[in-house]
């Protein structure tokens, strides 16, 4: 067993703090990660302040932190993907259970029996629940462990590992290609990636946000128009027309509102996680025969093809680095949606 520095929350109201957690030693399966840089998902601000207690309690200590990018220390006998030096990402998955048709079928992240980064029972019983990025290392089953690619910068790949495949996979999915009109609602850390994405793809992208001071930004991150989702005539000149819909905001808000702006048969996916159930009138379905989907993460050979996507064009995170000790102050800039547009943390400033 071996100890390595971390942050973590000792209740839903504890600001983060410095600690020191056990780590197993590697099985022969196993890759011993240190950690550079670890971005900072709204999930985890959620979770550190139990915002999903009736889907998924947060066990305290919690520490949070699934969007890691760092340089392979160790690697167990029968590993064959990395070797020691090799850059690396590990994203929301550790493990699953490698045999339902899920898992058969390259989507862990529909596994009934997946082990999430942090806050999920740890299976190899080094503590109650697995602790996440906001360490020095990391222990994670090589088939959870993602190359990076080496033209890109560090700290600007760590959002990838979530917010990066969170907003890819259901870009693909759904077929958003060039010729398609696409939404993206929230321009927050998942936002920002969806619109880099969404560009790249070729679409028209436009973007929803409630902060004008964002439009420039926008602009500039990819986006073909910018539309203040609070004033309801620039909405209403959009009715009909979306071919689809990515809802990345974090908060309650009207659903209705975006839905009529789908064009007929198509389809608004949620992957905001709001504390709070919305509500959805049925009209906004059947006035079109519209479609509501959600979509969570992504696979672990799709987060690889969406790494190698990005390394080909050349897409990173817009990131602010900040060192640990500012963690509790980029959660209060967090809920106010004062961040352009990912946090992150050099994890060398945990060491100090
Ligand atoms: P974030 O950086 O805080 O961005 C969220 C954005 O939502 C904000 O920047 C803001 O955009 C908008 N927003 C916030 N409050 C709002 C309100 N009251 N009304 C309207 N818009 C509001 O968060 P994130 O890290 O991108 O995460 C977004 C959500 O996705 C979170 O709930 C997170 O838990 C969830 N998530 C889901 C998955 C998944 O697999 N499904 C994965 C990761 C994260 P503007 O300033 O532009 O209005
Ligand atoms: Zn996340």
């Amino acid at each position: 067993m071996n100890h390595t520095k971390a942050y973590s929350a000792a209740s839903a109201t504890s600001l983060l703090a410095s600690t020191t957690i056990p780590r197993r030693d590697p099985t022969e399966r196993d890759v011993q990660i240190e950690i550079l840089f670890c971005g900072i998902c709204h999930s985890d601000l959620h979770q550190v302040r139990n915002e999903w207690s009736t889907i998924m309690p947060t066990v305290y200590p919690i520490v949070p932190g699934h969007e890691i990018v760092g340089r392979v220390t160790k690697v167990g006998s029968a590993v064959t993907k990395h070797k020691p030096g090799d850059l690396v990402g590990v994203g929301c998955l550790v493990d699953s259970d490698h045999t339902c048709p899920h898992c058969q079928a390259n989507r862990e992240n529909l596994c009934p029996n997946q082990t999430l980064t942090f806050n999920s029972p740890d299976k190899h019983k080094t503590a109650p629940v697995t602790y996440g990025g906001y360490s020095n290392s990391i222990v994670v089953d090589e088939h959870f462990v993602l190359r990076v690619p080496t033209n890109l910068n560090l700290a600007g790949v760590a959002p990838l590992l979530c917010a990066g495949i969170t907003t890819y996979s259901p870009l693909r999915r759904w077929g958003v290609t060039k010729g398609k009109k696409v939404g993206i609602a929230g321009l927050g850390g998942l936002g920002h990636m969806g619109v880099k994405i969404s560009h790249a793809l070729g679409a028209h992208t436009v973007v929803f946000t409630t902060s004008s001071k964002k439009k420039e930004d926008a602009l500039r991150l990819g986006a073909d128009e910018v539309v203040i989702s609070r004033n309801s005539d620039e909405m209403k000149k959009h009715a009909g027309s979306f071919d689809f819909i990515l809802d990345t905001i974090a908060a309650g808000h009207d659903v209705n509102a975006y839905l009529n702006l789908l064009a007929h048969d198509s389809t608004l996916v949620i992957v905001g996680a709001p504390e709070k159930p919305m509500s959805v009138s049925a009209f906004s379905l059947l006035m079109g025969r519209r479609n509501l989907a959600g979509s969570i993460i992504g696979g672990i050979a799709e987060t690889q093809e969406m790494l190698d996507f990005c390394g080909k064009h050349n897409i990173t995170a817009d990131v602010e680095i900040i060192p640990t000790q500012k963690v509790n102050e980029a959660y209060e800039r967090l809920v106010k949606s004062d961040v352009k547009y990912r946090f992150c943390i050099d994890m060398a400033s945990l060491k100090a």
